[in-house]
């Protein structure tokens, strides 16, 4: 662990992290439930201690850590393959393009990374309950984590969550509390159980480690490259953390004086929850009222970190697009098909925008890397991907009866 402290991403206060820190106690203030988080804070470390200690050959994550490392929960996330995907790219026009596949985290979720580091802070905090909404992945995540140590989970989910998802909270040992409305419902009613009962919040950008967690993805993308900056990540994008985290990562190595430029970071949404990619071309926030997509995941009114996730585009010369649910599944049978990685539908809408991508004038024209993040397991929603396929009817096991 390298020293830091909190800094408002607002304000640019900076405070100790020796509490429990959520949101700017200043801009905080400003937010109420139902509007993009305000405030957030921001990890800001002694970057001259890791430009300093950082070595190539034996690369130490732990200095781009804020919890001590005696802290981490007995359980290997993160490290997941960064694979070339030449069978991919060749209908795309980029040479060198790679899947991050993050679905082979411990819960199937780049989620497990996040919770990772929030159940690290509450075994430093001394507390034994973390408190989560969610739209199904940062509970499944949470709720494993937590298995691994003494922490108790407790989760508030749209009852309309995908099965498998549900399956994993419960077998994994969390209190799970189906809420008859939407994420956001859920997300507001944890901030009032924290507020009124206590427990550790973990919801997404609200909790600072967060957005930290989720930087892991970055740096292991650059360290698996040979320490090279790709030239663009694609994301998919629902409350923006995952793209703030992935930002982080590299402004993070930029600070340290370890590479001098960002990637181009695209952020892709669907088409029915859009609050973030409207946000980014016309600099006036509001809601996706109606968000009925079929990439749960991704499914999202008020987006927690649509201002991080903004500024987070915006400065790294990047973009947004959406696609509709069609696109979403077609990516995901593209994906599967051309490189045997079976995605959620969240996962796949980064294929979706990049596909919608190459085929406009703003198309990519680079010889450079290009990354495309698998953000969770195909496994956790087959219902999405069966209401288009069908499985091939039975025949008796003789040779005969093939129609092959
Ligand atoms: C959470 C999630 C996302 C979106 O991440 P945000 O931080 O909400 O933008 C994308 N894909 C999957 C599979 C997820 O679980
Ligand atoms: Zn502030």
């Amino acid at each position: 662990m390298t020293p830091f402290s909190y800094r408002c991403t607002d304000c640019g206060r900076s405070f100790s992290r020796d509490e429990v820190r959520y949101l700017c106690p200043e801009c905080g203030k400003a937010y109420r439930p139902g509007i993009p988080l305000v405030g957030v804070l921001e990890v800001v470390f002694d970057y001259a201690v890791i430009g300093r200690a950082f070595d190539r050959a034996r690369p130490d994550w732990n200095l781009f850590c804020p919890v001590e490392k005696e802290f981490h929960p007995p359980i290997q996330v993160g490290n997941t393959p960064l694979s070339r995907v030449d069978r991919l790219a060749d209908g795309l026009g980029l040479p060198s393009l790679w899947v991050k596949n993050d679905g082979l985290n411990p819960s199937g979720s780049l989620k497990d990374r996040a919770s990772f580091l929030v159940v690290a802070e509450a075994r430093r905090l001394g507390m034994d309950l973390i408190v989560a909404a969610s739209t199904g992945n940062a509970a499944s995540a949470l709720a494993a984590v937590c298995a691994a140590t003494d922490i108790k989970a407790l989760i508030f989910v749209p009852e309309t969550a995908p099965k498998a998802k549900l399956v994993q909270m419960v077998l994994c040992g969390a209190t799970v509390v189906p809420i008859q409305g939407t994420y956001d419902d859920a997300f507001t009613l944890s901030l009032e159980f924290t507020d009124q009962r206590g427990g550790l919040n973990r919801n997404t950008a609200y909790h600072p480690l967060t957005i930290e967690g989720k930087k892991t993805v970055g740096l292991e993308i650059w360290a698996q490259l040979g320490f090279q900056v790709p030239d663009a990540i694609l994301v998919s994008v629902g409350d923006g953390v995952i793209i703030g985290g992935v930002h982080k990562a590299f402004v993070d190595l930029q600070r340290a004086g370890l590479i001098d430029r960002l990637p181009r970071l695209i952020g892709v949404q669907a088409e029915t929850s859009d609050a973030i990619h409207r946000y980014v071309e016309t600099g006036q926030y509001s809601d996706a009222p109606n968000p009925t997509t079929r990439a749960d995941s991704i499914s999202v009114t008020c987006p927690s970190n649509a201002h991080g996730a903004r500024r987070a585009i915006l400065e790294s010369r990047g973009l947004t697009l959406t696609v509709t649910d069609e696109e979403i599944l077609d990516a995901q049978s593209l994906l599967a098909a051309r490189t045997g990685i079976f995605t959620e539908p969240a996962g796949a809408a980064a294929l979706a925008g990049l596909v919608k991508l190459q085929a406009s004038p703003n198309r990519l024209a680079t010889s450079g890397p290009v990354i495309l993040l698998a953000t969770g397991h195909g496994l956790k929603d087959v219902e999405a991907p069966l209401s288009r396929i069908s499985i091939p009817p039975a025949v008796a096991p003789v040779l005969a009866a093939l129609a092959l």
